[in-house]
């Protein structure tokens, strides 16, 4: 056995990072331990939009959201609802969201969520070779729709994106209806993305990567994570079991839930959650790649259980219930995009936490004082896209390896 084959590492969380950083680890030969409190997969990671969004490198922390709050706000069928007590919590989240709105601060941002981006799908590639994962990540690219919006102002989108190194293409009618019959006629204009996948389920996404995992003898605990400490630099877990577990390394991939266990390490992060909805629509073979709308800011995504309708940021905290009219408003959207929809049904509401820092960047890195406390959280609208690049940064780390990219920007003491 060979010095890093001896090395004792937890993961901290099943979700998509969890499971792309465990099944890493385990690659490298690390022995690893992987502990959630609730199973493989069951918050965040099991309902998402199964886009791969790469193209998605603005931060939404961005100027051009200020004119549309009030729409998004105050139409009940609006992208975004504040619970109303919990409207005063939020607010220094809130504040700081609005500060990294700052030119300088939005382009370096950027830079920071295009590197990771770009890496995004090579990564899934390297982490998922020799498996039999080609039917749930396909490469068909996306479109983003416009039903009214101004000509200049797709100019200028779409030069955006171009000057981000994107690779786009900006559709009229007739070239949209070619790629996607069904998409209505109300639709005028797209840009379509090349260099973007979509998963036909999320969740056995990440059943796949979790049974990779184990078939490689990587060990799994459901088991709730109470607190770490350190002792000689080497980190201890205890769980709600009473028990303390001991590791040469710990890497914290716990989403939304974050926050007190960084806490416990003496570090405050302003992590909040932006909550999301998805409804299912049991209707096949109608679209071929995600489709969203720039006006109604939501994606529908065709999967194997039909059509997912997906979107809307809710600020409500974790622990309030689902409003499944957030999920049912999507249905009424949707028929103004893909033609005949009116006649599908909705087969299943859900709702997952996605964990947001206010500047729209994750945590990826160790904490400022104990190199073996490593922190893989805050993947907000981007973590099914950023799994894998970011399992394979820390594994790096991991490896006292130079980084494939600057970390500093994903600092965990950047706040
Ligand atoms: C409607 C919607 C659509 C989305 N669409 C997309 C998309 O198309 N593309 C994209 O890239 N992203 C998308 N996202 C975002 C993406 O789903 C999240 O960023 C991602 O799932 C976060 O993964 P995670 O592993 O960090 O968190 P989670 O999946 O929430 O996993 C965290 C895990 O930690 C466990 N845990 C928490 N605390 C403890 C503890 N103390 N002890 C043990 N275990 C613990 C939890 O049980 C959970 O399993 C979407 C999100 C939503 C809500």
């Amino acid at each position: 056995m060979t010095k890093q084959q001896q090395k004792k590492i937890a993961v901290i969380g099943a979700g998509i990072i969890g499971l792309c950083v465990a099944k890493q680890l385990r690659d490298k030969g690390y022995q690893v331990s992987l502990f959630d409190n609730e199973g493989i997969a069951q918050r965040c990671s099991k309902g998402n939009a199964g886009h791969f969004a790469t193209e998605q490198v603005f931060p939404l922390a961005n100027k051009k959201l200020i004119p549309k709050l009030p729409s998004m706000l105050f139409n009940p069928r609006g992208a975004l609802s504040i619970k109303p007590s919990y409207a005063l919590k939020m607010l220094p989240w809130f504040c700081r969201f609005l500060l990294n709105m700052r030119t300088k601060t939005f382009k370096a941002h950027t830079q920071a969520i295009r590197a990771l981006n770009e890496l995004a799908l090579p990564a899934y590639e390297a982490l998922l070779a020799g498996s039999n994962y080609k039917s749930l990540l396909t490469k068909n690219g996306s479109l983003l729709t416009f039903e009214h919006t101004k000509k200049r102002d797709i100019k200028k989108m779409y030069l955006d994106f171009k000057a981000h190194n994107v690779s786009v293409t900006w559709l009229d009618k007739k070239a949209l209806r070619q790629l996607e019959p069904n998409i209505s006629d109300s639709v005028t204009e797209a840009l379509f993305f090349h260099d973007v996948g979509h998963t036909i389920d999320p969740y056995s996404l990440c059943m796949l990567i979790f049974n990779l995992y184990k078939e490689q003898g990587g060990e799994y605990k459901q088991e709730n994570v109470t607190d770490i400490t350190s002792r000689s630099s080497e980190p201890i877990v205890y769980t709600t079991l009473g028990q303390a577990h001991s590791f040469d390394k710990v890497v914290v991939c716990t989403g939304a839930w974050s926050k007190p266990l960084a806490k416990k390490l003496g570090l405050n992060v302003p992590l909040d959650t932006e909550r999301g909805y998805h409804a299912m629509i049991d209707m096949h073979d109608i679209l071929s790649r995600p489709v969203a709308s720039a006006e109604r800011q939501f994606i529908i995504t065709p999967m194997q259980q039909g059509l997912r309708l997906a979107g809307t940021v809710e600020f409500a905290g974790l622990d309030a219930p689902k409003r499944v009219s957030r999920a049912m408003m999507l249905l009424d959207h949707a028929k103004n995009l893909i033609t005949n929809i009116e006649h599908g049904q909705i087969s299943q509401t859900w709702m997952g936490c996605r964990p947001s820092l206010p500047d729209s960047l994750p945590v990826i890195g160790t904490a400022p004082d104990n190199k073996n406390i490593l922190f893989a959280f805050g993947h907000q609208h981007l973590g099914l896209t950023q799994g894998a690049i970011t399992a394979k940064l820390i594994a790096q780390l991991c490896q006292d390896e130079q980084p494939s990219l600057d970390l500093t920007p994903y600092r965990i003491d950047r706040f």
